[in-house]
């Protein structure tokens, strides 16, 4: 895990956290179309969206890192709606696309964390113990933690 900002890291894919229409939004996702350039719009409106909890991969365009997996997280509604599930298959069907594409090197955001409410404790646990769980040839995942706070949620976990 690391502090910093997903759009500078050099791997082979990063994960945006997205939306089901893929379009440009705020938060993490603002700053991935911001920092990856025009193409990216294009590519994304060109895959016709995706459901949550799927996952679906662009070219990286102006990234350091090749590729984009764009990871549709849920929504937190109080978390008996399926939440965790669907938290869950967001890692997981990311990895499984960093298989398809060939990428060994994956950098994750706290996915689901911020606009989209779910706590942050409960999520890291999804986040940590899905990837732990799913069987895929990537040697690196890199938790990217845009502040203190989720870097103190991640340590507490993986230190
Ligand atoms: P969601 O809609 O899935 O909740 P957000 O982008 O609102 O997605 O937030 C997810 C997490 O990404 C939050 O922890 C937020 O602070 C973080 N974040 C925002 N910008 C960046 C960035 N450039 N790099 C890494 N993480 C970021």
């Amino acid at each position: 895990m690391v502090l910093g900002d997903i759009t500078t890291q050099a791997v082979d894919a990063i994960v945006n956290a997205a939306n089901p229409a893929l379009a440009r939004g705020a938060g993490v996702c603002g700053a991935v179309f911001a920092a990856a350039g025009p193409g990216l719009e294009a590519a994304c409106a060109a895959l016709g969206g995706a459901r949550t909890g799927d996952a679906v991969a662009t070219p990286g365009f102006a990234l350091p890192a090749r590729w984009i997996i764009h990871a549709v997280g849920p929504v937190w509604r109080g978390g008996d709606r399926g939440e965790a599930q669907l938290l869950a298959a967001a890692y997981r069907r990311s990895l499984e696309v960093a298989d398809e594409l060939g990428a060994t090197s994956v950098a994750f955001p706290a996915i689901s964390t911020g606009i989209y409410g779910y706590p942050l404790d409960a999520a890291t646990d999804v986040a940590i113990s899905s990837v732990r769980e799913s069987p895929c040839r990537v040697t690196v995942v890199r938790f990217v933690c845009f502040d203190a706070r989720t870097l103190a949620a991640y340590e507490q976990r993986l230190a």
